[in-house]
């Protein structure tokens, strides 16, 4: 930012039930990207020039009978000397000054529509601004600005993705290490939870787990986890950790008892070289798009092989490919190979380039690869596979050499799942 002013938010506690009571709080993940700073109902103004400088609006410092109530909180004492801000002002103070501070500063940059009051309180402050200076003739959206930033991740912010993933990776472990048949797909989710605690991360989990056993993995999305785990079944856990605000982003499929049948290990083995084949794509000069070519590839010549999808491989690739496909391995693999991993699970960043063509990896970007299989019960297919759920789903971060899988903590070969699993 050569010139020019950027303005952004961090909400406001979330009410719940519409009484008096919070959902707990997460900030905004730009917010946290550009300042550290946690706390609820703070702006962030930065000025490009004549002198760089970042100024935050926050709580005041508390009095001492909020105190009592709410504990402390940094307010505007100590975001200077704690957080650094260059100066600090109480929340309250933002509608007057901020006009003045905007005002003949060049572009001013903002993330158009994120939050509709806070879109309508910038449009006050844009007008009042005019009175001052009639010369604010551009606006921009910060979101490309920042959004391109936090694509490509620096040595920070991978050791906390690192982390992220090894916290999600020993949740997958011990729930492979504490499933038994007859237990409810929720004493999985709990043990996961406690052991993301345990590891120092966020009381909530970066996304909803899911904890799927039998046909429930069959429902991409299923998130009960109410239903008993059966002997005989698989267990589908699609889960992630958060380490300060960074998103871990695991799944993995094992059976209940502890050992594969048949059917089960080998349309098992089929998503695993999948996956492998995924993430041997993940490499500099490789585009967004080449891991789920492979890992379609892999899950078509295997659904050929098992006798689930007949014809030539080459052209069952092509008619699964084409956008929108609802045939050929697309009837049960139906979702992406992969998405951006960060501050955000599901994360900023475009996967086209400028031309609009698949975007090509470049060292420190993160992504997941997670081929999975559904098999929903169809008089084509071998009913030995009916109602079969499987994802397998690891963290990778592109180096200027190998993927790095951040989560390979808990195991996914087959032999190595039943041998973990027959330590209980
Ligand atoms: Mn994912």
């Amino acid at each position: 930012m050569g010139e020019g002013v950027a303005i952004l938010a961090n909400p406001p506690l979330c009410r719940r039930n519409g009484t008096d009571l919070d959902y707990p709080y997460r900030p905004d993940s730009d917010f946290w990207y550009l300042t550290g700073f946690h706390e609820p109902d703070a702006i962030l103004v930065l000025i490009a020039a004549p002198q760089k400088k970042s100024i935050l609006f926050c709580t005041e410092t508390p009095s001492e009978e909020s105190r009592i109530f709410n504990g402390d909180v940094c307010g505007v004492t100590h975001a200077v000397d704690v957080y650094g801000f260059d100066e600090a002002y109480p929340l309250t103070k933002a509608d007057e000054m901020i006009p003045g501070l905007i005002a003949g500063k060049g572009t001013l940059r903002y993330f158009f529509g994120k939050r509709r009051d806070w879109n309508i309180r910038f449009l006050d402050w844009l007008n009042a601004a005019r009175l001052y200076s009639p010369e604010i003739s551009k606006t921009e959206d910060l979101r490309a600005i920042v959004s391109e930033m936090r694509l490509i991740k620096d040595v920070h912010e991978i050791a906390e993705l690192t982390r992220a993933g090894v916290c999600t990776a020993k949740g997958a472990r011990s729930a492979m290490e504490k499933c038994r048949p007859g237990i409810f797909e929720y004493a999985l989710e709990a043990e996961i939870q406690k052991v993301f605690r345990e590891n120092g991360c966020g009381r909530l989990p970066a996304f909803t787990s899911i904890v799927a056993g039998g046909a429930n993995a069959c429902t991409l999305h299923y998130v009960d986890n109410n239903c008993i785990l059966k002997d005989g079944d698989l267990v589908l856990v699609d889960i992630g950790a958060e380490w300060n605000y960074y998103s871990g982003d695991v799944s993995r499929t094992f059976p209940v008892n502890g050992v594969f049948t048949e059917p089960q290990r080998a349309l098992y083995d089929v998503v695993l070289d999948a996956q492998k084949k995924g993430i041997n794509e993940v490499r500099t000069g490789k585009t967004v798009r080449d891991p789920h070519i492979a890992a379609s590839r892999a899950i078509t010549e295997g659904l050929v092989r098992l006798g689930i999808l007949s014809g030539n491989v080459e052209t069952l690739l092509e008619e699964g490919l084409e956008p929108g496909s609802k045939v050929s391995f697309r009837r049960f693999f139906m979702h992406g190979t992969g998405h951006w991993l960060g501050l955000d699970t599901h994360d900023t960043g475009d996967y086209r380039d400028k031309d609009k063509h698949p975007r090509s990896y470049k060292p420190g970007m993160v992504v997941t690869v997670e081929p999975g299989l559904y098999i929903q019960p169809s008089p084509d297919v071998p009913e030995a596979f009916w109602n079969i759920g499987i994802r397998i789903e690891d963290d990778v971060l592109v180096t200027k050499g190998n993927p790095r899988v951040l989560t390979s903590f808990v195991p996914k070969e087959v032999k190595a799942i039943e041998a973990l699993m027959k330590k209980r």
